[in-house]
């Protein structure tokens, strides 16, 4: 993709437009403000302002505050964070209101056309990327704080942020007419997906044609600001490359500063990170970072434009279940390490250590043979308790077995089509086919256009794979680009059958495998271990214990649970661990290596 910097007279010019048609078409005008005073208390004090509303009401309007937000597929209830809220009209004169659900504000109008409603939000969950104030920056996902009135959802709409002190904010949104904290936006939806950062972050730019695209990084954070960025741009043009037209006038990488890197969430024209000290300092949290990135900017396209059917559009008030879901975030999923591997910053042999570690945990995952991937994403609301092993026991993840499942269908359409086809191709059909706001897709319709570039039916694939719980094929599906899946087995040791993690001084169980002798003698997850055979054990001392003991010995392993102190028996079993190595085939035929190149961008 040609590389060319631009001056911003266009969106300039974009603004004035824009805000003409508000004031010409729109008679209802719709303006939230948002200040944060004293940011330590982590308040934002909001306000709403519905001017003109479509003529003189005696009823009611209600104003509510989404239950989830998009890209996290939970219900938040961001309406626990809302105190203080109160009414007036343009005089002053205070309106009565009252809840109606959990979420829904109804103030009475009095017959006013003019209603402003006031109200605060405590924020301070930074780690969810959806509302944090404290004395170093603010975040704002709009879902998380600000109120909308359905009747007027679809409406243009203009936003004013008091930033503290020198901060300045960072945000997707455009200034309205230039004005340095003043945003507009198309409707609601708009300004819900587009998250704003106050502080006093460093913002760098770059072009990809004539799109600007702007990194903010948090003020504190040891970085090297011409190789990320340089590194954030090369990963950018691959995916914008990929999709072959842009759906953005600009696009803004936010990154907010927390213990750990929690991950990243897709937007309209921006996404947003979580990043820690050592994301770019240590390489391969680097190299995790520079994946995200190229998962995040592809998502823009894919679940930002192109989405399942329950999203298009979003329903705030409630779960959005789709079995599509794997399709959003699996494929994105497999993209992101191909566009690693194809910008050079992988090599295909990382590659394909990386897919080798991906069909193991294919491959032993419980859950996979229990629940179908497009079971799955419907799932997604339903996983917000509970702890992660048991689902690894009963559920399949959307996320890592979507991207194995994209693997093989790339590898199917490439093999049937002679490798004139692909999954890219049907991506790309997928995006033009199905534009935003016209209802969004389902499982059907890709199977629909797979199959046409499959060159025949795929029904067999889908209903094994996607709708079943088939064990996939990784053999066969390798061989079509001239790969074989090696499995060797490691020198047989007794095991117990856990994981464990450690807290502080403590040790705790955090997984048990299926009929091990762990699971058989009833331990579980969370257990906090004290000792084994009458002395206290760490986690390495438990593990070199064990070693050096032998199948069939006896084990009592003392445990707190629930603060009672219990003992559970359990009987050693020999395991031969097994490890998956991808390697070449010694001899390919051409259309063995021709997949094989154009899959990781360089020769066999
Ligand atoms: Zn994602």
């Amino acid at each position: 993709m040609r590389t060319i910097h631009c001056s911003v007279v266009c969106s300039v010019i974009l603004s004035i437009i824009f805000f003409n048609c508000i004031s010409l078409a729109a008679d209802t005008k719709i303006s939230y403000s948002a200040a944060m005073p004293f940011p330590s208390g982590h308040l934002f004090e909001i306000t709403l302002t519905v001017e003109n509303l479509d003529s003189a009401i005696d009823g009611f309007i209600d104003f509510s505050l989404p239950a989830w937000r998009s890209g996290r597929y939970n219900i938040l209830d961001f309406s626990s964070g809302v105190q203080e809220f109160s009414a007036e009209d343009k005089n002053g004169n205070k309106l009565d209101w009252a809840k109606t659900d959990k979420d829904t504000w109804r103030v009475k109008a009095d017959g006013s056309n003019n209603i402003i409603i006031k109200y605060k939000v405590f924020s301070n969950e930074f780690s969810l990327r959806t509302r944090g104030l404290n004395d170093e920056c603010g975040f704002i996902d709009a879902s998380a704080v600000f109120m909308f009135a359905e009747k007027y959802r679809f409406s243009p709409l203009t936003l004013k942020v008091y930033p503290y002190g020198s901060w300045h904010v960072t945000t997707g949104l455009d200034k309205l007419n230039g004005e340095e904290n003043i945003f507009y936006a198309p409707d609601y939806d708009y300004l819900a997906d587009c998250p704003i950062l106050i502080g006093n972050q460093k913002d760098h730019e770059f072009f990809i044609n004539d799109k600007k695209f702007v990194v903010s990084f948090p003020p504190d954070l040891n970085y090297d600001a011409d190789k990320v960025i340089n590194d954030i741009r090369i990963i950018s043009i691959a995916v914008c490359d990929f999709w072959g037209e842009i759906p953005f006038e600009h696009f803004t990488y936010l990154l907010i500063s927390g213990p750990f890197d929690y991950g990243a969430t897709e937007h309209l024209n921006s996404t947003v990170f979580s990043v820690s000290s050592t994301t770019f300092t240590n390489k391969d949290r680097y190299n995790t970072f520079l994946s995200n990135c190229a998962h995040e900017l592809f998502h823009t396209w894919n679940v930002k434009q192109l989405r399942p059917e329950s999203m298009d559009p979003y329903d705030f008030t409630k779960e959005n279940y789709s079995g599509e879901l794997w399709i959003a975030e699996g494929i994105t999923s497999y993209y992101e390490d191909i566009f690693m591997m194809k910008t050079g910053f992988r090599t295909p042999e990382k590659y394909l250590e990386i897919l080798s570690g991906n069909i193991q945990n294919d491959l032993e995952r419980p859950g996979n043979y229990i629940q179908s991937l497009s079971e799955s994403g419907f799932d997604a609301w339903v996983k917000h308790s509970g702890n992660a092993q048991n689902k690894y026991i009963s559920e399949t993840d959307f996320y890592k077995k979507g991207s194995n499942v994209s693997t093989l269908l790339d590898l199917e359409i490439r093999y049937n089509s002679g490798n004139k086809y692909s999954l890219d191709d049907v991506m790309r059909k997928m995006y033009k086919d199905f534009p935003l706001g016209k209802g969004g897709y389902n499982n059907v319709d890709f199977i629909k256009i797979c199959d046409e570039y499959n060159g025949k039916s795929l029904t067999e694939f889908f209903s094994g794979y996607l709708f079943g719980t088939d064990s996939l094929d990784w053999k066969k599906y390798l061989s079509y680009s001239g790969l074989e899946l090696k499995i060797n087995y490691d020198q047989e040791k007794p095991s117990l059958g856990i994981s464990t993690r450690e807290s502080g001084d403590r040790l705790y169980i955090s997984g048990v495998v299926p009929g091990s002798p762990a699971y058989q003698s009833g331990l579980d997850i969370n257990d906090e271990i004290v000792a084994m055979n009458g002395y206290r054990v760490r986690s390495s001392s438990l593990n070199s214990r064990i070693s050096d003991m032998k199948e069939g010995d006896e084990i009592i392993l003392t445990v707190i649970r629930e603060d009672k102190l219990r003992e559970f028996k359990a009987v050693l079993k020999n395991i031969k661990p097994v490890n998956y190595k991808i390697e070449k085939t010694e001899d390919p035929d051409k259309l063995q290596t021709e997949i094989f190149e154009s899959r990781v961008g360089s020769s066999w």
